[in-house]
């Protein structure tokens, strides 16, 4: 709810808004000349107090693990994720002391720049009917991890909203972008959704939101990233944490199958399937495939154990 009066953030419009991407463009790409020498004069005066610890090309990070894009640069930020992750890889690897530092570095810039949240089949509906316009591109973890290029089933990204009027004019850089109206967005979806993807949305500076992905474990950086190499930023959980009907439960273990998170498991005693709300990401898909709807949805915010887990 940071970014919305109340309600679901990403269902607020203006979080789609051309006024709000122009404003944050105007803010990373610093047309204005006022706010880029203010920065530089910042960036300088940190240099010189010795608390910036680290610079890359167009990016520093404060002595408090904080991101940030220098004024005037920009950065690819696929790239910087890709980046970001490697290095927290290694550091888990290779050197432990400088792990909880790379963690905050890779939260600080995703939570600012590229950040993820997964959102029902629902929302992600509602999400195409809100923004304008819709592209469908390749999956650049499917391609780049998975070597799927020119692949129509890598073709899961949708790309949303006014940023899309620029990548109009180049689209040999937008990874075969094609143009949906509404309709044939939501029936991709719904194809996704029938496959088992999990839907996610992405900021692209935050909370500009510019892209609704379809996506799978392991391949997806972001899945991967928060589950297995434990970066906060990089996915946020859903609205929602799914709870059990045990008494619709015939046990087919059908639900386990789509759990791309591994929180669900099958009593072997009671036959019925049993759900770790801890690991529980709100993706809704166990209860899209359970034959029985043996599950219900029920908003974080009222699962007490829970509520404070994003
Ligand atoms: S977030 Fe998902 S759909 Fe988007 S690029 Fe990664 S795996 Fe592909
Ligand atoms: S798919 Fe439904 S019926 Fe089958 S184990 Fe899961 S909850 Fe039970
Ligand atoms: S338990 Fe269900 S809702 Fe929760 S993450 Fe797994 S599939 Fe998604």
């Amino acid at each position: 709810t940071q970014h919305a009066d109340g309600g679901k953030w990403f269902e607020a419009a203006q979080n789609y808004a051309a006024k709000m991407y122009q404003f944050k463009k105007k803010a990373a790409k610093a047309k204005e000349a006022e706010y880029i020498e203010k920065k530089k004069a910042e960036l300088q005066k940190m240099r010189e107090k010795g608390a910036l610890i680290e610079e890359g090309e167009g990016w520093y990070m404060d002595d408090r693990g904080e991101f940030y894009v220098k004024p005037g640069a920009a950065l690819d930020l696929d790239i910087m994720v890709t980046d970001l992750v490697q290095e927290v890889i290694e550091a888990k690897a290779l050197n432990l002391d400088e792990l909880p530092m790379l963690k905050k570095k890779a939260k600080s810039f995703m939570d600012k720049y590229h950040t993820g949240q997964v959102v029902t089949y629902e929302e992600a509906q509602q999400m195409l009917e809100i923004t304008w316009p819709i592209g469908l591109m390749e999956c650049i973890c499917r391609r780049e991890r998975r070597g799927m290029y020119n692949d129509p089933m890598a073709h899961t990204c949708f790309s949303l909203g006014v940023g899309l009027y620029k990548w109009e004019r180049w689209p040999e850089t937008f990874r075969g972008i094609t143009f949906l109206s509404v309709e044939e967005a939501k029936e991709r979806l719904a194809y996704f959704n029938k496959k088992g993807c999990v839907h996610t949305l992405w900021t692209f500076y935050t909370p500009y939101i510019g892209g609704l992905c379809n996506c799978e474990y392991p391949t997806c950086l972001g899945i991967r990233g928060r589950v297995d190499y434990g970066i906060d930023g990089i996915l946020y959980k859903g609205e929602y944490v799914i709870v059990p009907i045990p008494d619709r439960c015939t046990g087919c273990a059908e639900c386990v199958k789509f759990c791309q998170f591994g929180a669900m498991s099958m009593s072997r005693s009671r036959n019925k399937v049993t759900v770790n709300m801890q690991k529980c990401f709100g993706c809704g898909q166990c209860l899209v495939h359970c034959p029985n709807t043996a599950f219900k949805l029920l908003e974080r915010e009222k699962a007490l154990g829970v509520r404070d887990h994003w």
